[in-house]
């Protein structure tokens, strides 16, 4: 069950407590609402100070969504759970257009200006894309949220795919492809990761892959690492017990490339992943423990644990601190959205970059801004009802409210009454795991069920 955070009077956090105990203190009169998102309470008095039980946040970084959970590692519970969903793709397209922007104003003939040298910042260390910069903020941002409202003192993050070391001279045995113990995981995330997540004989993309002996064992082909490939079912069962020439005989080029690929050792480059490092390098700066754990072993965690996939479920499942049993049932994430903070273009442009509007108005309108979850109740005139939303102001005061239901236009801002400043984010309630009253098999067959993960890792 998801737990509504607490803070005391002097605004230090307090033990989550269920949502029942939190409408009891909303209706006594014993605490107030302090935060919509995450849903945070106030005591207004000094009750009974509990012990405060340390708690643990895991995140598991995406390129396009970050799973965060909190977990109580002694009793396993998972205390709140979030989606975090990233706009590294937005940033993209909008440097793009300004960039086109930009360059198409150099080229029409405009009056002479002189050249500016030396009006570019250097890139200092540590330097990274403006779209994976976004990414690492949001976690850190949200990290940091978190530790404001719930008392955290350990973090673990999803570092890396798989364990490089243990790769060094790994050799895979039957059985740990069979029976999916933590080395055989690791081992299946080597493979993808080195086999680019495809069919290496016919380049099928998202189905479940088979591993499969380039040498046949029966042939006596060796298990190691650089004797095994990636197949579909179709290809792995037309193969067979087939040597790989034999059955590549009327594709060479397609046979000199396994053979090449199979060879060559994945690049540590290639498993290590500079927006990860350097998200690693700004959570411990934070001063908390911070653990690191393995693609391999998230999966592994998840799977023996009978948890479906999800990015929330991902991040409860991260490092070797994961408790033996994890408790999710009725665990609803909170999905939030990153959305920026608006644009400092002073005025929008025509396509030939000339001002299409006046300058921009003042951001703030009666108190209200942009973005904000406003709450309406409107008793006169044709729009009566209680509307709940986000609002765009407008400058004479009557602004839009955006609901669920869609955009209601012309609302006068005394109606209105803030819910939740806007703080570049935007929010909804995710689904909670479905109840799945038998579990299901424990160890997967020796096939990778990869449907799950189809965008790429940051
Ligand atoms: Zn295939």
């Amino acid at each position: 069950m998801s737990k509504v955070f607490v803070l005391d009077t002097q605004k230090q956090p307090l033990n989550p407590v269920h949502p029942g105990r939190a409408r009891m203190l909303l209706s006594s009169g014993k605490a107030a609402v302090f935060k919509r998102y995450p849903f945070t309470l106030i005591l207004k008095g000094r009750g009974e100070q509990p012990q405060v039980a340390p708690l643990r946040i895991k995140i598991d970084p995406g390129s396009k969504t970050t799973g965060i959970a909190i977990v109580n590692d002694t009793s396993g519970e998972v205390v709140f759970a979030a989606e975090l969903s990233h706009r590294g793709q937005e940033i993209k397209k909008r440097l793009e257009r300004r960039r086109g922007v930009r360059r198409s104003r150099r080229q029409r003939h405009t009056r002479y200006r002189k050249p500016r040298f030396e009006n570019r910042h250097n890139k200092q260390r540590g330097w990274i894309a403006p779209s994976l910069e976004s990414r690492v903020c949001n976690v850190v941002t949200w990290v940091q949220r978190l530790m404001r409202v719930c008392p955290i003192v350990a973090m673990s993050q999803e570092l890396v795919k798989f364990d490089m070391q243990a790769m060094e001279q790994a050799e895979i045995k039957g059985i740990e492809y069979q029976q999916g113990t933590l080395q055989g995981y690791e081992t299946r995330e080597y493979l993808l990761e080195k086999w680019n997540r495809m069919c290496a004989y016919c380049s099928a993309k998202d189905i479940p892959l088979q591993i499969e002996h380039i040498h046949p064992r029966a042939k006596g082909g060796s298990d190691r690492l650089s004797n095994v490939t990636l197949a579909c079912e179709a290809c792995n069962s037309k193969k067979g017990t087939q040597d790989v020439r034999a059955f590549l005989a009327t594709k060479p080029d397609v046979l000199r490339r396994i053979l090449a690929q199979a060879q060559a050792p994945l690049k540590d480059a290639a498993a290590v992943n500079t927006t990860r490092w350097a998200l690693y390098e700004r959570l411990k700066a934070l001063g908390i423990p911070l653990e690191c754990g393995t693609g391999g072993r998230t999966k592994y965690n998840r799977v023996t644990r009978g948890i479906e996939k999800a990015h929330w479920c991902d991040a409860a499942c991260v490092g070797a601190s994961t408790p033996e049993h994890l408790h999710l049932s009725g665990v609803v994430p909170l999905l939030i959205t990153a959305d920026g903070h608006g644009s400092r273009q002073m005025c929008l442009m025509d396509k030939h970059g000339f001002p299409r509007t006046g300058p921009k108005q003042a951001k703030h309108v009666q108190g209200f801004q942009t973005g904000d979850m406003v709450c309406a109740i409107v008793t006169r005139g044709t729009k009566i009802g209680t509307y709940v939303g986000r609002v765009a102001v407008r400058a004479t005061g009557s602004f839009n409210i955006t609901t669920k239901q869609g955009t209601i236009q012309g609302i006068s801002h005394r109606y209105c009454t803030a819910l939740h400043t806007c703080d570049g984010y935007s929010y909804g309630q995710g689904e909670p795991l479905h109840p799945s009253p038998e579990k299901e098999c424990l160890f997967p067959p020796p096939v990778l069920p990869d449907r799950g993960r189809k965008e790429a890792e940051v």
